[in-house]
């Protein structure tokens, strides 16, 4: 058996930004990071170097594993704000969150993303011309890194750490024992010791994680699934926010239904893509900072919350089931022009050759209703047309939608505030834990349990 002090599982944004700080500061703990996927250079997902046009579900899935986790071939969008992504605040209190992604941005800038500007939200005009329709611009900084450049400052951060962090890739962790003092982590070749566990698994360990909650009888508490569609439309209809904002969180509680749906994840010339969460085909979206990769299209989703109360309790199989109904009838993703949603009919081939708008995606030209629920379809025709008060031909009808987009949470793992389970040194971190659902609160997370450890070891 092979014995270290910290082990991390993962090595996502948080699992990095860990390693970073205990790289920093002064300490003499033996770390180890275990990640299921590739390496960093090995990280190419084949539709995105144009080899083959659909995804072949891949062993470990290069979009959402290995070095740099699922933020690695982002979109690289940092937002520095605790009205979304995650709810690290509740446990480190508003200040030191706060704190912690300014430390993260501060890194990020060091080893070379300092010329992407920080856009900001606040005094924005866009939010008092938004209010008028009743729609809701949240506050935000956000710093764009842009995929390409995303990749380059990873790679420098592992260079910072690679001498002191022990690192192994394409080794998935299948179990964990509690022993008197410390944790056995079990791989499939190998066997290691640590005195302290720090869980990074993200959102694709999702599943994992709960079964090793359920085995230590730490709780967990279900959390929410948000559905919805990706939405491409010229660039030219959101310039006049883009440019100025770059990501604009609007939300917008339906006139039908009260419910809330809100645009998330902007990528203003930049191209849609899929994403195979353990097999289940959904859509996403990045965009490149390199001008001479930009396409003619912004792309966002819209997306519509869902939380349910008893007897149900498992919102990810619910979107699980909706994603898995598009995947069937499109074979992955489907897509359909606004125009033909709203008359009731199916986009076909031919009627695509007609539409201006063109597709960055390959995906399977269908009909969204037969696989989205009425009410949460509903509610995103209602907010185009909210929408479209602000930024006028977002309601045309080559407005391409993308389905499903299905944003899943991990149950919420009980921690206190040190991000620490009622096991004695087994931390949970990042998306993994249900806290946090964005690359600046997974980063910060890391740093904060990387300064409690390295204080530890000093
Ligand atoms: C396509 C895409 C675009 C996104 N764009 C943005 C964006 O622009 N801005 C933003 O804020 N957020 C974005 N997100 C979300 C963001 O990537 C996550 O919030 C962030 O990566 C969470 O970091 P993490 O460390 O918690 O988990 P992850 O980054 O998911 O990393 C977890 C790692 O653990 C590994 N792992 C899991 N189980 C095991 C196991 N059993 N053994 C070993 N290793 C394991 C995984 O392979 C993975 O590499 C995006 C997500 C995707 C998929």
């Amino acid at each position: 058996m092979i014995k270290y002090d910290v082990i991390i599982i993962g090595a996502g944004a948080s699992g990095v930004f860990m390693s970073y700080e205990m790289t920093k500061l002064k300490n003499n703990a033996k770390v180890l990071m275990i990640e299921k996927g590739n390496a960093l250079s090995e990280r190419v997902c084949p539709i995105d170097g144009k080899k083959i046009k659909e995804c072949i579900s891949c062993k470990t899935c290069n979009i959402m594993n290995g070095y740099g986790g699922a933020g690695t071939l982002s979109d690289g969008k940092y937002n520095i704000t605790t009205q979304f992504g995650g709810d690290l605040h509740r446990y480190l209190g508003e200040d030191m969150a706060n704190e912690l992604m300014y430390y993260v941005d501060e890194i990020l800038c060091q080893m070379g993303g300092s010329d992407a500007k920080l856009y900001s939200t606040t005094n924005s005009n866009l939010k008092t011309v938004a209010l008028r329709h009743d729609l809701h611009l949240l506050d935000a900084k956000v710093r764009h890194l842009g995929t390409d450049r995303n990749i380059k400052i990873l790679s420098k951060i592992y260079d910072y750490i690679k001498d002191r962090i022990d690192m192994i890739f394409n080794a998935e962790v299948k179990d964990i024992q509690n022993l008197e003092k410390g944790f056995c982590v079990i791989t499939e070749n190998e066997t290691y010791y640590c005195e302290d566990l720090v869980l990074a698994t993200g959102r694709s360990g999702s599943k994992w994680i709960s079964q090793i909650c359920n085995k230590f009888g730490i709780e967990t508490e279900s959390n929410r699934v948000d559905i919805g569609v990706r939405v491409e439309l010229p660039a030219a209809i959101f310039e006049h926010i883009t440019s100025e904002v770059y990501e604009s969180k609007i939300v917008y509680k339906t006139e039908k239904y009260n419910d809330m749906v809100r645009t998330f994840c902007m990528n203003p010339y930049g191209e849609v893509v899929t994403e195979n969460t353990n097999g289940i085909i959904t859509v996403n979206g990045h965009s490149y900072s390199d001008p001479k990769l930009r396409t003619e299209n912004t792309n966002f989703a819209l997306l519509v919350s869902n939380k349910f109360t008893e007897p149900f309790k498992d919102s990810n199989e619910y979107g699980e089931s909706i994603a898995r109904l598009s995947n069937m009838l499109g074979g992955g993703v489907l897509l359909q022009r606004f125009g033909d949603l709203v008359k009731g009919r199916r986009s076909s081939q031919r009627r695509m050759e007609k539409c201006f708008t063109r597709p960055t995606l390959k995906a399977v030209p269908g009909d969204l209703s037969l696989v989205i629920p009425k009410r949460q379809l509903d509610n995103i025709i209602e907010m185009i047309y909210a929408l479209d008060k602000i930024a006028p031909g977002i309601a045309n009808e080559d407005t391409l939608l993308y389905g499903v987009e299905v944003k899943f949470y991990n149950s919420k793992v009980e921690v206190n505030d040190d991000l620490q389970t009622n096991l004695k040194g087994m931390y949970v971190l990042g998306d993994g834990s249900g806290v946090t659902h964005s690359l600046s609160q997974a980063s910060a997370s890391g740093v904060y349990v990387g300064r409690i450890l390295a204080e530890k070891y000093q």
